[in-house]
């Protein structure tokens, strides 16, 4: 998870502070100085680091934050504000054409996750019922045309491919192929290599000057830390790119190049990267961001998260079926499998407020519900429905059949009593409050 180590530093110097009901001018330099070490840790450029807790110890010192009657709790506003500015401020969005269609140019090195995005973006921009095509540029690699089309295919957005032909005559025919059908945006997926060369620039400078883009977006792994600032600063330099798509967040536990690429390269964060599947990409909200650095949740992702990756359709039937007390095995199983898609549990934790901050003091292992899934996909059908069968001998099988014990069967299955005894005094509840309605 992005910014686990970070985290767990910055509240412990804040720690400090929010014991204290006043504060000096040294118990704020002290805390800075764990601040600014504990950025440098998650490597944050030195620059960055020492620029942004100068600003932060400026504005704490005043004495609006010493004066206040909570003023450790001000420190944490202050750099909360101080963390969004530096990642960018307000979230910056896809610049779209006035005349369609809009092109997308995507660039960065070998392995940073620029085929993966060019479909992750493509996917998120088909779900906001947009008609995207994506381009297969890379000519070199050898399989990343087909890469691309496979992608393409999992996302639902066509694939416009020439072979080897010559990547500016390619993006060429791929907008006018786009006019021709009706795609409103075009996504190049452009040649990459291990480092960067005079030969793939002027490629790029080739390609940006023929077909003008109205984004070029340079794709960086976090997980590279100060190296993917240093390639976004050199890539800004010769192609001037519009904003960066930060990939890999989900591997990345530092958080040194998120927090540095706006403030080296003077270019937003758009997107983020979040895991391999095609739906794992984030709008890149600073403000959000920050709040997950200081342990303080991210509700908002949260909740989109949920609305697009969970099936809306199968959770209103699953409601319906909590309150018609029909609720069984068939239905925990689906629940777990739409939990599945929102991704590791401790992402999911992360997000929430309170808990953010003491997920090391909870073991989180998302295998349980793998175990427990494997358990349920043991039962036959009817047992699954009808829970009441599995007397000892079917559990026996149970369990043999999942490889786990039988006292995990017994769990599952008291827990599966419990949550239906649950949804019925929640649906005798509901029912009282609709009769006092009633007799209003
Ligand atoms: P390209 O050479 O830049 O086109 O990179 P690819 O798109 O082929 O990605 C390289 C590898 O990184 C693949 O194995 C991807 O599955 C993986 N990858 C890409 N984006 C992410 C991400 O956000 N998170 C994780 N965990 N893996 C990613």
């Amino acid at each position: 998870m992005a910014f686990e180590g970070l985290s767990e530093k910055l509240s412990n110097a804040f720690k400090k502070l929010k014991n204290k009901g006043k504060l000096s001018e040294n118990d704020v330099k002290e805390a800075m100085r764990e601040v600014r070490l504990a950025l440098l840790e998650a490597d944050v450029n030195y620059k960055v680091a020492k620029e942004l807790t100068a600003k932060i110890t400026e504005r704490a010192v005043g004495q609006d934050v010493m004066e206040s009657l909570t003023p450790g709790q001000m420190v944490v506003k202050i750099v909360n504000e101080e963390l969004t500015e530096l990642m960018g401020g307000d979230n910056a969005r896809i610049e779209f054409a006035s005349k369609p269609p809009t092109v997308i140019m995507l660039c960065g090195l070998q392995g940073s996750g620029k085929t993966t995005h060019a479909a992750k973006l493509a996917l998120m921009l088909k779900n906001q019922n947009h008609r995207p095509l994506l381009v297969a540029c890379d000519i070199y690699r050898p399989a990343a045309i087909d890469q691309l089309k496979v992608v393409g295919a999992k996302a639902g957005v066509p694939v416009f491919e020439k072979g080897t032909q010559n990547p500016v005559k390619t993006a060429k025919e791929a907008i006018r192929n786009a006019k021709d059908y009706g795609n409103d945006v075009v996504i190049l997926d452009t040649a990459g290599r291990l480092h960067i060369d005079e030969e793939l620039m002027d490629e790029l400078k080739n390609v940006k000057a023929e077909v003008e883009p109205n984004e070029i977006l340079l794709v960086i792994d976090s997980m590279t830390g100060q190296d993917a600032v240093n390639v976004a600063k050199s890539f800004n330099e010769k192609l001037e790119i519009s904003g960066v798509i930060l990939t890999k967040l989900d591997g990345d536990t530092r958080g040194g190049a998120a927090l540095s690429v706006k403030a080296v390269t003077g270019k937003p964060i758009k997107f983020a990267g979040t895991g391999e599947k095609l739906e794992d990409i984030e709008v890149f909200h600073p403000d959000r961001m920050a709040s997950r650095i200081l342990g303080m949740g991210d509700v908002l992702t949260l909740i989109e998260d949920a609305q697009n990756k969970i099936d809306q359709d199968k959770a209103e039937e699953m409601a319906k079926k909590m309150m018609s007390n029909k609720f069984d095995f068939n239905d925990l199983n689906d629940q777990f499998a739409q939990i599945k898609k929102m991704g590791p549990l401790k992402g999911i934790l992360a997000k929430i407020p309170g808990i953010a901050n003491q997920l090391d003091n909870i073991n989180i292992d998302d295998r349980q519900i793998d175990w427990t899934q494997a358990i349920i996909l043991s039962m036959t059908p009817e047992e699954r429905s009808n829970p009441s069968l599995l007397n000892p001998s079917r559990k026996r099988r149970i369990a043999a059949g999942s490889g786990r014990s039988v006292e995990e069967v017994n769990r599952l299955i008291k827990q599966l009593e419990q949550m239906q005894k649950m949804m019925k005094q929640l649906k005798n509840k509901t029912k009282g409050t609709k009769g006092g309605k009633k007799r209003k």
